[in-house]
């Protein structure tokens, strides 16, 4: 066990700031002795998982500090598996601190980000998907991407590399022992077999890796343009979409740029909206700028929705328009179907996936047009069926590489390559797995991820 799992951790684990209550949070084998020295109470026995009412008393100036609710999680049925301590008190950044001080004066360590979390992945209580589940669960800005990441903590992406891996060993022993017991009429497996188990180990990994796209969409979001000429409805439309959903989400880092009018959320999936000026033909250098920034802005964006207006006949800017996005896989909407309609869309030539009619005075329309675009991006049937997803980018390069080495050994067996150089490759993409649950991790890769937690977790 590392030296670092002998000491005592203590931290604040409630966000700094005036609150109802706070809670400081002891983990490691003298959480219970330190507590002892600072805890009052009338009721000898702590017990496990039960609060237990007292005070927290400095007991150098022999004065009370707080009234507090203690409660002690003993070992092993803890988060990090060690005794663990939870002492809950008000809610003032003063006094949490003045208890947190206490704790390090009696032998606690302060703990750094994450260090909770370490120890339970150290201990064995979680694996590295699962920690890294808690940091997203932490970190999430919807309902949604809270969700998705219980379903990680709680195992579902490790339920699902699991069987992989057992049969990636399997296929390893299979081999290994064909090449050790040969002489002792052990049948050295044929290649058929050792090829179709690799293809079923191939499929199962493949599309554990398809699933990185919509893990990545309900992490990072994407970026929708919404184009048309003026007084279609276009800022009409951006309003009725974000509805309540506006404002809730943060700005991404890296994603902002001047065009991002605001972030929002469709359906729980963060979403970048980019405010386009309107593509047209223009003299004025002022809004060539702009124009210039709407074009990339609809090339960058991951999803374009067109407006038209229903009740005025196209216009030659519409048409501009379509033929700008001619080819391209986008969302066409009419809008105004309140009013008499003039445009006729069955004789509109586009490469539009969906079309929508919609009146944005009305609203009707407009919860379909939501639905179009969130059933668009798929997310319900991987999240449902599988309810293990990929969703950083460390996870993703572990399986990419361990089904590169998987396709070595695929063009290893067509050249008939012998057993011993195969194994090589299959070692390699069982390393991959590894790493990927965090069986065998290399310290700078448990700093890059815990790091990012804050203290206290
Ligand atoms: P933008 O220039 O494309 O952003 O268009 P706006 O959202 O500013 O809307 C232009 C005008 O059309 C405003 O007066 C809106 O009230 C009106 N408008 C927007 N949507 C509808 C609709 O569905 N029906 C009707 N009748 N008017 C609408």
């Amino acid at each position: 066990m590392p030296r670092l799992l002998e000491d005592t951790i203590a931290a604040i684990s409630t966000p700094l700031g005036k609150s109802g209550i706070g809670v400081v949070r002891l983990s490691g084998p003298q959480s219970r002795s330190i507590l002892a020295k600072l805890f009052r109470r009338q009721q000898q026995d702590l017990g496990d998982r039960r609060p237990v009412l007292g005070e927290i008393v400095d007991s150098e100036k022999g004065e009370s500090l707080d009234q507090v609710m203690v409660t002690c999680f003993l070992a092993p049925r803890s988060y990090t598996r060690e005794d663990v301590v939870e002492i809950s008190c008000h809610g003032s950044p003063v006094l949490l601190r003045s208890i947190l001080q206490l704790l390090i004066r009696e032998g606690a360590r302060l703990a750094t980000p994450g260090e909770f979390t370490l120890r339970a992945f150290l201990r064995g209580r979680i694996d590295l998907l699962q920690a890294e589940a808690i940091r997203d669960l932490i970190e999430a800005q919807t309902l949604f991407q809270a969700r998705v990441a219980r379903q990680q903590a709680a195992g579902g992406l490790s339920r699902r590399v699991q069987p992989i891996k057992e049969r990636l060993i399997q296929l390893i022993a299979l081999l290994e022992a064909g090449i050790d017991f040969a002489e002792d009429d052990v049948a050295v497996p044929g290649d058929n077999e050792i090829g179709e188990q690799m293809n079923t180990i191939r499929g199962d990994l493949g599309r554990l890796e398809a699933t990185f796209a919509a893990g990545r969409l309900i992490n990072e979001g994407f970026s929708l343009a919404i184009v048309g000429r003026p007084n279609v409805g276009k800022s009409s439309l951006f309003n009725a979409l974000l509805k309540e959903e506006r404002a809730i989400v943060t700005e991404l880092p890296g994603t902002t740029r001047d065009l991002v009018a605001e972030t929002a959320q469709l359906g729980g999936i963060p979403v970048r909206l980019m405010d386009t000026a309107g593509i047209r033909e223009v003299t004025d250098r002022i809004e060539q700028l702009g124009v210039d920034r709407s074009r990339e802005a609809l090339a960058d964006a991951e999803q374009v929705l067109l407006v038209l207006d229903g009740s005025e006949e196209l216009q030659t800017e519409d048409g501009n328009l379509l033929e700008e996005l001619e080819g391209r896989s986008y969302h066409l909407v009419i809008n105004k179907i309140d009013l008499p309609q003039r445009l006729t869309p069955d004789t509109l030539k586009t490469s539009a996936r969906t079309r929508s009619l919609i009146s944005v005075r009305t609203g009707e329309g407009v919860e379909a047009l939501r639905a179009t675009l969130l059933r668009d991006l798929e997310l319900e049937q991987a999240i449902e069926s599988e309810g293990g997803l990929l969703t950083n980018l460390r996870q993703e390069q572990e399986v990419r590489s361990s089904l590169e080495s998987l396709d070595r050994v695929k063009q290893g067996l067509a050249e008939n390559l012998p057993h011993e150089i195969l194994l090589l490759d299959l070692y390699r993409a069982l390393k991959s797995l590894n790493a990927l649950t965090g069986e065998t991790t290399v310290e700078d890769i448990l700093d890059h991820i815990f790091s990012k937690f804050c203290i206290g977790k």
